[in-house]
C-alpha cells in the first residue's frame, strides 16, 4: 500500500493514511490501493467524543462510500489523546423525548450500515473507545490496537447503558457473561484483556499499522469468530437464570431504587438477549428512558462537576520537587502518589521506621493503580526517604503532615526560616488547625495556605486547597495546578473550622453517637444512611477515619464554631483512651478483624426521624459554608462532598438534593428536629437566601 502520510502530533506518530484538512469532525482521502479512510479529528477539542454532528457527518461519508465501494474502510482517530472518549452528552438535557429516540435511530442506521458495507471496515485503536467510540469500533469487522489502547462503556455511571448499539454488538463478540459483566460495571479492559477476550483482533506497535491493514485487505488475517459461550444464551431459561444472579450481584453495589440503569439492562438482555432485531429496538427505548430519569440527570450533573474542578487544576504549577515532612498515614501516601505523577519527592521524618514503611506503601499504590514494572521503577525512583531534610533546600513545594498538634507545627515552621527556596510553597495537611494561626509561624504568609488531602490519598480525587488571608492568588493558582498535576480535583475553599468537608462531615458522625448514646443500635443507623445513598454509615466512616482523629477534628470545631455541635459521646472518648481507634487498630465501634462491616439492618422499630437527623446537620453545614462564603458556590460544595466522601452522587450533591427536596420543607423539618433535640438543629440563617 503506498500513498501513507505519517503525521506528528505531540509526540505520538499515528498513521493516517492520505487523509488531507478535516472538512468538519472528520479527515477523509482514500490511498493509492482504493482503501478509504476516516479519520475523527473533533474540531476545538484535543479529545474526541461522538455528538450529533460528528455522526450527521459520518452518516455523509459512509453514503459516499456506499455510491462508490471503497476497498476497505479504515476509521481512527487524529489526536493523540486516543480514540474518543464517549458520547457528547452537553446536549442530553435539551433533547426532547422524541429528539432522542430520532437522534439514536439515525446513530443507529448509520452504524448498521458500516456494519453491511460490502469491504472489510477496520478501526485502528490508540488510547481509549470508550462509549459511543467503543460502539463504532464494535460496527467494523475488524480492530486492531495499538499497545496501550482500552475499551469500556461507562454509561452506567452517568445512569445510562450503551446506546448505539453495544448492548447486542459486544455479547455477540465476546460472549454474553464478559458483555454484562463489562456493561454492568463500567470498568475498562485495558489492551492485553482486550485482546484475550476477542474485543481487538491484533495488537500490534504504530509503526505496523500499515502493513496490518495491508494484511486484512489481502485476506490474510481472519476475523474473530465468536466463540462457543456467545451461544449458550440463547435459551430463555439460561438468560433467565443468569439475568437473577446478575441483578443480585448489582443490588450489593447499586441499588435498584437509586440506580435503575443497569436493572434496565438486564431486563432488555433477558427478554430480547437471543433477538438482535428486538435488541435494538428495545435498547433505544430504554436508553430514551433513561436518560429522563433524575438519576441520570444528577450523575450526568456529576460528571460536569468532575469537569468544572479538573479545569480549576489545569495551568502550570512550576513544582517539580516536593518535600514532605512526616510520613505516617497522609505523607506516604502523598509521597507516592506526587512520585506516580513524575515529581521529585523527598520524604521527611523524625522517626526512621515510617520512612521505610512509606517506600513499601509506595509498591503496594504502585501495584494497586496497576503500573508497568517500568513505571513502578521510574515512580520508586523519583521518591527518595531523606532522613536528614536535604530536600528541604531545592523543593519547590513543601508539605507538612506532620502529627496534628499546634506546637509541634509551630516549631517545625520556625525551622524552616532560612531554609527553603525563595518563592517556595510551604501547605499544611492539617485537617482541625486554623490556617490562619499556622500562618504566623509560617517563613513567607504569602507562600503558605493549607492543603487538605482525604484519607487515603490513593482514592480519593479530592484535595481542599485552603486560602488563608495572607495567602497570595498566585500561590493558591499553583496548589490548585499541582493537585491537577499529579490527578487530583482542587477544592478552593477558604480558611474555616473543618474548611468544607469535615465542616459537614463531623455533625453526621457525632449526632450518630448521640443516637448510639440513645439506644439505637449502630447497625440501624448505618443502615438508615446506606439507605439514603451513603457510601457509608456514619458509624463505620468514624471507625475507618480512625476514632482518634474523629474526635480531634470534632473537639476542635466544637471549640471553634458559633453554631451548636451535638455533643462528644464518653464512649468515644473511652475508645480512644483504650486505644480502640477504629480499622488501624482492629476494634472501634465495629469489630474490623473479618473486614469492612456490611450492616444491614432491619429499619421498621428506627426512629422515624432517623435519616434526617444524620442527613440534615450536613446540609445544615453545607448552607453555613456558603453563606460564610468558604466555598465558591453550591455547586463547588456538591463537588467537594461528592469527590470526597462519595456523598450520594445519583443525589447530585447536597445542595442540589436540599434544593429538590425544597428549602421550606427542610427548614421545617430542621425546627421540628431542634424543638424534639435541642439548638443543634436550628436551621443556618443561609436558608432564607436560598428559598
Ligand atoms: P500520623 O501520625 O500517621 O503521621 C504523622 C508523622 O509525622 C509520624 O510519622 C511522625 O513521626 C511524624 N512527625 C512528627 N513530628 C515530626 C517532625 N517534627 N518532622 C517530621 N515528621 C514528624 O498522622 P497522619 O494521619 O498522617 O496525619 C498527618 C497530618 O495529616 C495531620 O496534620 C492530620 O491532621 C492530617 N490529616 C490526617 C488525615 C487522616 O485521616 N489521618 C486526613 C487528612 C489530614
Amino acid at each position: 500500500m503506498t500513498g501513507h502520510v505519517l503525521e506528528f502530533l505531540g509526540e505520538t506518530k499515528l498513521e493516517l493514511g492520505p487523509v488531507g484538512d478535516a472538512d468538519g469532525n472528520w479527515r477523509t482521502g482514500r490511498d493509492d490501493a482504493g482503501v478509504l479512510w476516516l479519520v475523527l479529528d473533533k474540531q476545538n477539542t484535543g479529545m474526541n467524543t461522538i455528538s450529533q454532528d460528528v455522526i450527521r457527518e459520518l452518516d455523509q461519508h459512509i453514503t459516499a462510500a456506499e455510491a462508490d465501494l471503497p476497498k476497505a474502510l479504515v476509521i481512527r482517530s487524529a489526536k493523540s489523546a486516543g480514540f474518543a472518549a464517549g458520547a457528547d452528552i452537553s446536549g442530553f438535557d435539551e433533547m426532547s423525548d422524541e429528539g432522542a429516540v430520532e437522534l439514536l435511530h439515525q446513530a443507529h442506521n448509520v452504524l448498521d450500515r458500516i456494519e453491511a458495507l460490502n469491504c472489510p471496515t477496520i478501526c485502528v485503536i490508540h488510547g481509549a473507545a470508550l462509549g459511543a467510540g467503543f460502539e463504532i469500533a464494535l460496527a467494523c469487522d475488524y480492530r486492531i490496537a495499538t499497545p496501550g489502547a482500552s475499551f469500556g462503556f461507562p454509561e452506567v455511571q452517568l445512569g445510562l447503558h450503551p446506546g448505539l448499539g453495544g448492548t447486542f454488538r459486544l455479547p455477540a463478540l465476546i460472549g454474553a457473561s464478559d458483555a454484562m459483566t463489562m456493561m454492568l460495571t463500567g470498568k475498562t479492559a485495558h489492551t492485553q484483556r482486550a485482546e484475550s477476550q476477542g474485543i481487538v483482533d491484533v495488537v500490534v506497535e504504530e509503526r505496523h499499522v500499515a502493513a496490518t491493514i495491508d494484511a486484512i485487505v489481502s485476506g490474510e488475517i481472519d476475523k474473530h469468530e465468536p466463540g462457543l459461550t456467545s451461544r449458550a444464551f440463547g435459551f430463555d431459561q439460561a438468560r433467565s437464570l443468569a439475568a437473577r444472579q446478575m441483578r443480585s450481584q448489582t443490588e450489593k453495589q447499586a441499588p435498584k431504587q437509586h440506580y435503575p440503569a443497569p436493572y434496565a439492562l438486564i431486563d432488555l438482555w433477558e427478554n430480547h438477549g437471543d433477538d438482535r432485531k428486538a435488541m435494538q429496538q428495545g435498547e433505544i427505548e430504554s436508553f430514551a428512558e433513561l436518560l429522563k430519569t433524575e438519576t441520570s440527570k444528577n450523575l450526568r450533573r456529576v460528571f460536569f462537576l468532575r469537569q468544572t474542578l479538573k479545569e480549576a487544576g489545569r495551568g502550570d504549577d512550576g513544582i517539580s520537587h516536593v518535600h514532605i515532612l512526616g510520613a505516617g498515614a497522609m505523607g506516604a501516601e502523598i509521597a507516592a502518589m506526587a512520585a506516580i505523577k513524575g515529581k521529585s519527592v523527598t520524604l521527611s521524618d523524625i522517626e526512621p521506621e515510617p520512612l521505610g514503611r512509606a517506600i513499601k506503601k509506595a509498591g503496594e499504590i504502585c501495584k494497586d493503580k496497576h503500573l508497568s514494572a517500568t513505571e513502578t521503577r521510574d515512580a520508586l525512583d523519583r521518591l527518595m526517604p531523606d532522613p536528614h531534610s536535604y530536600g528541604l533546600a531545592h523543593a519547590d513545594l513543601v508539605i507538612e503532615a506532620a502529627t496534628e498538634r499546634q506546637d509541634l507545627k509551630e516549631e517545625i515552621y520556625e525551622g524552616l526560616r532560612g531554609k527553603l527556596k525563595t518563592g517556595a510553597i510551604l501547605a499544611s495537611n492539617t485537617s482541625s488547625l486554623s490556617i490562619a494561626d499556622l500562618t504566623a509561624f509560617a517563613p513567607s504568609k504569602i507562600h503558605f495556605a493549607g492543603l487538605h488531602f482525604f484519607n487515603p490519598v490513593s482514592h480519593i480525587d479530592l484535595i481542599e486547597v485552603v486560602k488563608a488571608e495572607a495567602t497570595s492568588d498566585q500561590t493558591a493558582q499553583r496548589l490548585a495546578a499541582f493537585c491537577g498535576a499529579i490527578g487530583k480535583l482542587p477544592a478552593r475553599v477558604k480558611d474555616y473550622p473543618g474548611f468544607v468537608v469535615n465542616r459537614a462531615l463531623v455533625p453526621y458522625m457525632l449526632e450518630a453517637m448521640v443516637l448510639m448514646d440513645e439506644g439505637v443500635s449502630k447497625d440501624v443507623i448505618d443502615t438508615a444512611a446506606l439507605r439514603f445513598g451513603m457510601p457509608m454509615g456514619p458509624v463505620t466512616l468514624a471507625d475507618q477515619v480512625g476514632l482518634d482523629v474523629g474526635l480531634q477534628v470534632a473537639e476542635s470545631l466544637s471549640k471553634s464554631l458559633r453554631t451548636p455541635m451535638p455533643p462528644i459521646s464518653d464512649d468515644l472518648r473511652r475508645k480512644v483512651e483504650a486505644g480502640d481507634l477504629g480499622k488501624k487498630t482492629g476494634t472501634g465501634f465495629y469489630d474490623w478483624s473479618d473486614g469492612t462491616p456490611h450492616p444491614d439492618a432491619d429499619l421498621n422499630d428506627a426512629p422515624d426521624d432517623l435519616t434526617d437527623r444524620l442527613i440534615l446537620p450536613m446540609l445544615n453545614a453545607c448552607v453555613e459554608v456558603l453563606r460564610e462564603g468558604v466555598a465558591q458556590d453550591a455547586d463547588q460544595i456538591d463537588a467537594a462532598m461528592i469527590f470526597a466522601t462519595g456523598w450520594a452522587p445519583f443525589r447530585g450533591g447536597p445542595m442540589h438534593y436540599a434544593k429538590q427536596r425544597g428549602v421550606d420543607e427542610i427548614t421545617a423539618k430542621l425546627h421540628a428536629l431542634q424543638k424534639a433535640h435541642g439548638p443543634r438543629f436550628a436551621p443556618d440563617e443561609g436558608w432564607s437566601s436560598l428559598a
